[in-house]
């Protein structure tokens, strides 16, 4: 365990496949947790309150922000969308890896917040499974997905922004792409000074 927990980026366009690799990665890891987000935008079919996402009114929304309860948040496609600050306080300060799954405005502003925060871009094999990955949600009309497509060409280009790029060709291989970069950050001398000293001390 690391002198305390880890914050994590984990970026990409939509239908990139965040939340299939992530819940690959975390399947049977109970020292990574995911931050729910609150969003404005409407839920999905498949989506539960709660897990996916707190769904909030807009007006609920901006009471959250004015009341300084959200580390950050951004607006995307027309929605609100923010992490709420108490919950990654509280699983940072238990030493988990808190991955925060959220996009490339929110991302500048934890890169500035958290100088030792580690970020990951995940990125489409290519254009066309991309494309094929955002239709075949079938819960967006032609327009929302053609904005979508908009935006994901725009965050690809900020990539190399991030420490590190994972290409989900197939969710196993971007999983644990995720594991080998989590479990060596965990292993950064400058995470682990209070267990090296402590063991010193006592010797
Ligand atoms: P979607 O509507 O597809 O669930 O999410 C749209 C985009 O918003 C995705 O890139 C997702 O990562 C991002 N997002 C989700 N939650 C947050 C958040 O709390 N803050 C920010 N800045 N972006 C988020």
């Amino acid at each position: 365990m690391t002198d305390s927990g880890i914050l994590v980026i984990l970026s990409g366009p939509s239908g990139s496949g965040k939340d299939t690799v992530l819940n690959k990665f975390l399947d049977g890891r109970n020292d990574a947790k995911v931050s729910v987000s609150m969003t404005t935008r409407a839920k999905r079919e498949d989506e539960v309150d709660g897990v996916n996402y707190y769904f909030v009114s807009r007006e609920y929304f901006e009471k959250k922000l004015s009341e300084d309860k959200m580390l950050e948040y951004a607006e995307y496609a027309g929605n609100l969308y923010g992490t709420p600050k108490a919950p990654v306080d509280e699983m940072l300060a238990e030493g988990k890896a808190v991955i925060l799954k959220i996009e490339i405005q929110g991302a500048d502003k934890i890169r500035k917040l958290y100088p030792d925060v580690v970020s990951i871009f995940l990125m489409p094999p290519s254009a066309t499974v991309l494309e094929n990955r955002l239709r075949g949600r079938n819960s967006e009309d032609e327009e929302t997905i053609n904005h979508r497509l908009v935006i994901a060409k725009e965050e690809m280009r900020r990539a190399a922004d991030y420490d590190y790029v994972v290409i989900n060709d197939t969710v196993e291989n971007a999983a644990a792409g995720i594991e080998t970069i989590i479990n060596a950050e965990r292993r950064k001398t400058f995470r682990n000074k209070n267990i090296i000293s402590e063991v010193i001390n006592n010797v």
